[in-house]
């Protein structure tokens, strides 16, 4: 089992160089009702459902770009369509901090920035900066709903599913605008609720706003599930229809 934060500082070196970090496509996404997407290379985690695991593992691939380049091709991509939304997804957009508050410094106000992350490095001091954009929103995606589903799922320590929630806390405590997603998958009912009780502890508005995050089964999750003996209870296939245990899961 391998430490996010350790793994985080080896991806880092292979991705960022300077003020410039690796991407590896810039694209339109409907999500949101609109935004236009830079998708990075590196993570600090190697989740086994993840749908962009050769870019989050392979650290070889991508091309290395300047925070000035990102929050000019982000945009004029928004401009281009009318979307009044940009983000950074793909893998772990928190490594490169340096980075990340360059882009975020130099996109324009008007434009809302989502910050899709696993919440680990989020500290005091990083969630601190993070509080002085108010274009900003950061969706944590929880990697499971414990500490035990999150290790099974991600192959990384069990212990920083808590770090996971540090995180939401920081960001929270700081005044950012934050909700919350979590893989729920492979969870019950039961250890569901136990999560919600926990976002409680920090603020109910992350109850209200919480978004469970179903699945997809694209081909090469699939593959990596079922060849690691994980099943899930409940996802959605490539073309978006939902199948539970009921379907062909187990198979
Ligand atoms: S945290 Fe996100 S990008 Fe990283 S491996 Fe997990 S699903 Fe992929």
């Amino acid at each position: 089992m391998y430490d996010p934060l350790e793994l985080a500082r080896a991806v880092e070196r292979q991705v960022v160089s300077g003020d410039r970090r690796k991407y590896y496509r810039f694209r339109p996404s409907r999500y949101y009702g609109g935004i236009y997407t830079a998708d990075a290379v590196g993570c600090n985690l190697r989740c086994i459902f993840c749908w962009s695991y050769r870019y989050a593992s392979d650290l070889t691939q991508g091309k290395f770009y300047g925070s000035h380049e990102v929050a000019k091709i982000l945009t004029e991509g928004a401009r281009r369509r009318g979307y009044k939304r940009v983000r950074i997804s793909g893998a772990e957009p928190t490594i490169g901090k340096e980075h990340l508050i360059s882009v975020l410094r130099e996109v324009p106000p008007d434009l809302h920035f989502i910050l899709e992350t696993n919440g680990i490095l989020i500290d005091r001091n990083y969630a601190s900066e993070l509080s002085g954009f108010k274009n900003l929103h950061v969706r944590v995606s929880l990697k499971g709903t414990n500490p035990e589903e999150f290790s099974r799922l991600t192959g990384a320590r069990p212990e920083f599913f808590w770090s996971q929630i540090e995180g939401v806390r920081n960001l929270v405590e700081a005044g950012v605008s934050v909700h919350v997603s979590a893989v729920v998958s492979f969870t019950s009912k039961d250890r569901l609720v136990r999560l919600l009780g926990i976002l409680t502890n920090l603020s109910e508005e992350l109850v209200e706003s919480f978004e469970p995050e179903i699945i997809v089964l694209y081909e090469g999750v699939k593959r990596r599930l079922y060849s690691n003996n994980i099943f899930p209870k409940i996802a959605l296939t490539p073309e978006g229809k939902l199948i539970t245990r009921d379907g062909d899961l187990t198979k």
